[in-house]
């Protein structure tokens, strides 16, 4: 049987790599690193998370919990290294972003039916064997122009990454720990509370900070994924912006006042051992000097030491609805699949959800049997047909929501269980896709 090559060794790239390994097809993976690394790469390790350490909620009544559950059914390599490299974060799944791209690159590079190939693709054979591109949202420049025409254009924006400071250098007289409503076990999050007046003072020197150059971003500013807003751009809706959003204090109380917080600003553990926390929702743009400055207006960041400062890159994704159908081929060429954020599933887990579907059905491509569409009702089912779906117009990245997933015919007006039944309808329609194959 033919080998497959997967372009992309990260969340998608590997993900897929691995379902075709695991089923007994050749595999051929490429990445450019270490010998080039994009942008926001640094970790020689594959399946690099770019920016957050966490992969969201971990509960099935949530959107990204539910996907979790339903990778996890189908044996996903990520979420399984995820779980596995676990850190506290409360209800959500956060890793030891390290030992989790370690404990993947080890898997990927000693499975038999994988070649790991250290290269950089700069143009896609049309040839007619099975490949898959997964190169990300931030896919080297001549890829990404090929990927362009054989596509008829693909689209450029951008997306910010917070900064993260030393455990050590966190003023803890003016720190505190807790999880809102105090969920967790209590250690998961340092919170650096603030009262209004140096809440104002930061508000405005934030607003008015300078930024780092990046082309025509106030024009493109609408449409950064929204998760990712830099913490400056979020501040100029209104003073109170990042009171509702990344400084909400809700669900928070500061031992010192034994009151709620004016403003407060979460911390969160970013490895296992505890010496570096990144600083949650504080995406950025502005230039060094000035993120110093502005963050160390927050108390307990005065003296803050960041080994990471925020940052923005390019965001590159294809006009999928037009391009692709629901299992990420290409409606013109099927022997062409893409998966990963460049489709448009935005998001680390999205990401490994047309990982897996890619993979799977290029496994069955390759036997020459039909396809496997996830039903719509599915978290993978429905991202696969959002991306898919002619009918969106102008069509942006897609991040795992309870929207996008068919409705029940009766009204449900209680929410909480109507995402319960949701949940159960949609795993017990994985659990039949599994049934269904086994017993093909
Ligand atoms: C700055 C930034 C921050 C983000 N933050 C978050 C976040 O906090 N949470 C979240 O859920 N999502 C986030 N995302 C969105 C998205 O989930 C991640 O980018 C995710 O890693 C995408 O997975 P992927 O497999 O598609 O691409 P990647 O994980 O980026 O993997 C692509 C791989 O392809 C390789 N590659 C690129 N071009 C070539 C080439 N020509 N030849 C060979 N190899 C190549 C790269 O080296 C890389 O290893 C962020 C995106 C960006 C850009």
């Amino acid at each position: 049987m033919e080998k497959i090559k997967v372009i992309g060794a990260g969340l998608a790239g590997c993900e897929a790599a691995w379902q075709i390994a695991e089923a007994g097809i050749k595999v051929e993976l490429y990445d450019m690193k270490p010998r080039k690394y994009s942008p926001a790469h640094k970790s020689p390790f594959l399946c690099e998370l770019v920016c957050s350490n966490s992969l969201k909620s971990n509960e099935t009544t949530s959107a990204s919990g539910l996907l979790k559950e339903e990778l996890r059914k189908l044996n996903s390599l990520v979420v399984g290294c995820a779980d596995k490299c676990r850190i506290p974060a409360g209800g959500a799944l956060a890793v030891d972003r390290e030992k989790f791209s370690m404990m993947v690159t080890d898997k990927i590079k000693s499975h038999k039916n994988i070649s790991f190939i250290e290269k950089e693709v700069r143009k896609i054979d049309l040839d007619g064997n099975i490949k898959i591109i997964a190169t990300g949202p931030l896919t080297s420049e001549p890829l990404a122009e090929h990927i362009s025409e054989i596509c008829g254009g693909s689209l450029s924006f951008f997306d910010a990454a917070a900064p993260i400071v030393t455990a050590e250098s966190i003023d803890m007289d003016n720190a505190f720990f807790a999880s809102r409503y105090d969920k967790g076990n209590g250690e998961d999050y340092l919170n650096c509370p603030m009262d209004r007046d140096e809440y104002e003072a930061f508000y405005s020197y934030l607003i008015n900070a300078e930024r780092a150059p990046i082309k025509d971003f106030d024009v493109l500013a609408p449409k950064v994924y929204e998760g990712c807003m830099p913490v400056e751009v979020l501040a100029l809706r209104g003073k109170d912006a990042l009171r509702y959003g990344p400084m909400k204090p809700v669900g928070l109380k500061d031992p010192k006042t034994e009151k709620r917080p004016y403003a407060v600003v979460q911390l969160r553990r970013e490895n296992l051992i505890g010496n570096l926390y990144n600083m949650v929702g504080f995406q950025t743009n502005l230039k060094f000097k000035e993120q110093k400055t502005v963050f160390g207006l927050i108390p307990a960041l005065k003296n803050a030491e960041f080994v990471r400062f925020g940052v923005m890159h390019r965001n590159t994704f294809i006009d999928s609805p037009r391009i692709l159908d629901e299992v990420y081929s290409m409606k013109n060429n099927s022997s062409i699949f893409f998966a990963g954020q460049i489709t448009g599933t935005e998001g680390y887990m999205e990401s490994v959800s047309s990982g897996i579907v890619a993979g799977v059905n290029a496994v069955r491509k390759a036997r020459g049997v039909s396809s496997v569409i996830f039903p719509k009702e599915t978290m993978i089912g429905a991202l696969a047909s959002y991306i898919s779906d002619k009918s969106i117009k102008n069509f942006q990245p897609m991040g795992a929501n309870f929207g996008i997933i068919p409705d029940f015919p009766e009204k449900i007006r209680d929410k909480r269980l109507k995402k319960e039944m949701m949940a159960e309808r949609a795993l017990k329609l994985i659990d039949k896709v599994i049934n269904d194959e086994n017993n093909s």
